[in-house]
């Protein structure tokens, strides 16, 4: 233990009814600073008069137990254990709409803070983020396989069931109705559009570049080795085409 003379309080956050392990100071710092050394951290937040225009305007705190103004306060007062809990739940009830960022008389971007913890909550592979992103899981894998996040054949009451009966409505011969659009790339139902080999690959060149993919990893490994297999794939494919071009 790095801090020995802090007392038990001070070195540990955690609820002493509940089974969960208690997390190290040390750790909290870590997770802070990593918020912190981020290069938009100073853009987002100048300081803050605790006036509350942004929890007032804000749609988020109006239906759910979350204020911008507070996670603003956490970072301004560097409260590690009140930052870390916010990680847990509350940072995932922002809709990223920045009518805080818009209102703040101090030009803070409350909004852009909490985008910052949730990066860092992914980073440390924290439950929070793991259940939130979960169901993105069918997403991302649509999305690298196919470059697209959404086809026109996933509108449909399975895959919709939550719309009720609203989802009859889009029932349509989507075949038909797709060849009638005038550009050929969009003739498809099992993607939005098609895209060619080059621009998927140059897709995984930025997300490995930019860490995305290292993110997946820590949020789900097995998803994260699909989606490795496919961009193998994908891959060889496009060499072997590169080579059918020379020949
Ligand atoms: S972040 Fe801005 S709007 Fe929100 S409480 Fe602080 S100064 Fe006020
Ligand atoms: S960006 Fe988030 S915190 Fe800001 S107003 Fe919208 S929902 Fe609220």
């Amino acid at each position: 233990m790095s801090h020995s003379s802090a007392s038990r309080v001070q070195e540990y956050i955690g609820d002493p009814v509940s089974d969960a392990a208690p997390v190290e100071r040390e750790k909290l710092e870590e997770i802070f600073q990593d918020i912190q050394e981020d290069l938009r951290f100073d853009h987002e937040l100048n300081g803050c008069l605790n006036c509350g225009i942004c929890t007032a305007t804000c749609p988020a705190a109006h239906y759910y137990d979350f204020s911008p103004r507070e996670i603003v306060q956490l970072l301004w007062t560097e409260n590690l254990e009140g930052i870390y809990d916010a990680m847990q739940e509350k940072i995932w009830s922002c809709a990223q709409c920045y009518t805080c960022a818009a209102r703040c008389p101090f030009g803070n971007s409350p909004g852009g803070l909490v985008m910052l913890m949730r990066e860092t909550a992914i980073k440390h592979g924290m439950e929070s983020a793991k259940s939130v992103l979960r169901p993105f899981s069918r997403v991302m894998l649509k999305l690298i396989s196919t470059g697209n996040q959404l086809s026109p054949d996933m509108i449909n009451p399975e895959g919709f069931a939550d719309w009720g009966p609203n989802i009859s409505k889009v029932e349509a011969p989507l075949t038909t109705l797709r060849k009638a659009i005038p550009l050929p790339t969009l003739h498809t139902t099992k993607t939005a559009w098609e895209v060619n080999l080059k621009t998927s690959i140059e897709l995984y060149t930025i997300w490995e570049e930019t860490g995305v993919l290292d993110s997946l990893e820590t949020i789900d490994e097995n998803l994260f080795d699909v989606i490795c297999d496919i961009m193998d794939e994908k891959r060889d494919d496009y060499d072997d085409w590169l080579d059918e071009q020379d020949d």
